[in-house]
């Protein structure tokens, strides 16, 4: 009998702490370490990727501080000429004919899907995994004129937190939502301001990692920002602070971007037009606001990739994560292919302005859209022949579908609809 309770005891003492979590709240799903990497894991596979390919990919740790309080960001940085970019005095001119992008993931610590999204577009640009809908000459058009900044992990404080078991965290090391401290309408509170989500710190840019990413953003000047969240499935403009989208053709081309992208890879089931206006609640001094409104990034973006709407809203990681293989391996194809597609079609819009790069713009739709039929037709490979004969009219098909629904989107796009508020306690955005 003593050895009974003697074995009670070991097990007890033995059983890991998330186990003992998991079972005493089978409400609250436990992060998937079979999926998921901890963040230390992350971010050593990333610099041991750009070990492998210093010809396209190199890393910078940046570090800042204030009050007591050290922050850390790793960026990526991709460039074909990367080589030709290292002489620091070259590397302005270097970039004159490039697109620009700029991304961050994991600005709120509970949305790991996000950093894990981060790995894998780095590891196609590195060419160690391959998107299987995209051909390589898709490919190669898009990454010849792309430097790329990659920022996998903002909130590597708050995801600390979260792998210690705070699941529902999405500020940073000390409480601070790095979505709320940036300085385009700072600090004001809507009536149903929750601390715990969106303490916007104490004064605009008082976080380290906010004021690290600024400084990129300010010295990079890119093209297009996307700031890439979890939550639920959206494609978001400016503005996070009010409800209306801002007039312009800026405007106007961000949301033909999107709803191309809409069209191709959420089939239109992805809720687009400004954050503010289609998330269901105002967010203030957001990151995305700033890149549009003060560093003046023509195409200003926030994609949430990611949402469980059936998850009860205290179970977070499986309400921003997905649990299981099948699903957790389609978020990163499809959105993975999605940005390739964002990229391509942002290019398309930057270097067509003067009528020769117009000219050649309108060709690679059409060369776009060849590629992507093709893609359908290898995705569906059964109806071969049927396709192939169908092919010229489905291509037509495509590029009027297409170009009408740009413009019908700059007549009729005045008004966003507004979607109720998915989550009610736990914000995406
Ligand atoms: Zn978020």
């Amino acid at each position: 009998m003593p050895y009974f309770f003697f074995s009670l005891f070991l097990l007890f003492i033995l059983t890991p702490s998330s186990l003992v979590n998991a079972t005493s709240n089978p409400n609250h799903t436990p992060i998937n370490h079979d999926l998921y990497h901890s963040s230390a894991g992350l971010l050593e596979q990333i610099k041991a990727l750009v070990h492998r390919h210093p010809d396209k990919l190199s890393v910078e740790t940046i570090e800042a501080g204030n009050r007591g309080y050290g922050a850390e960001i790793t960026v990526v940085t991709y460039s074909r000429s990367r080589k030709k970019a290292d002489d620091k005095s070259k590397y302005r001119i270097l970039l004159v004919d490039k697109f620009l992008v700029f991304q961050s993931f994991g600005q709120h610590g509970r949305e790991l899907i996000t950093t894990e999204l981060a790995l894998k577009i780095l590891s196609v640009l590195s060419e160690e995994q391959f998107l299987p809908n995209k051909d390589a000459v898709f490919l190669n058009r898009t990454l010849d004129n792309l430097v790329l900044k990659v920022v996998p992990m903002e909130n590597l404080n708050g995801r600390k937190l979260v792998e210690e078991g705070d699941l529902c965290e999405r500020r940073n090391g000390r409480g601070v939502d790095l979505n709320r401290n940036w300085s385009v309408d700072w600090g004001k509170k809507e009536k149903d301001y929750d601390p715990y989500e969106e303490n916007p710190g104490t004064a605009p840019f008082s976080e380290p990692e906010s004021q690290i990413m600024r400084n990129l953003a300010l010295s990079f000047e890119p093209h297009m920002w996307i700031n890439v969240h979890s939550g639920m499935e959206a494609l978001f403009m400016p503005y996070d602070h009010r409800n209306t989208t801002p007039i312009g053709s800026a405007s106007q081309q961000m949301r033909a971007l999107l709803s191309a992208l809409n069209q191709i890879h959420c089939q239109n089931h992805c809720v687009t037009g400004s954050g503010g206006g289609s998330v269901g609640y105002l967010a203030h001094g957001t990151a995305t606001d700033f890149m549009y409104e003060i560093v003046k990034v023509p195409m200003a973006f926030t994609f949430e990739i990611y949402g469980d709407p059936k998850a009860s809203s205290k179970d977070c990681f499986k309400m921003f994560n997905p649990v299981d293989l099948a699903t957790f391996n389609r978020v990163l194809n499809d959105w993975s292919a999605a940005f390739f597609t964002i990229f391509r079609l942002g290019q398309l819009q930057v270097f067509g302005n003067n009528s020769e790069a117009a000219a050649s713009s309108f060709l690679s739709i059409d060369d776009y859209l060849d590629g992507y039929l093709m893609e359908r037709r290898n995705r569906y490979s059964k109806k071969m022949e049927v396709l192939d004969l169908g092919m010229q009219e489905i291509r037509t098909y495509f590029r009027l579908f297409l170009l009408s629904s740009v413009l019908l989107l700059f007549m009729f796009c005045s008004r966003i609809s507004k979607s109720s508020r998915p989550i009610v306690s736990a914000l995406p955005l």
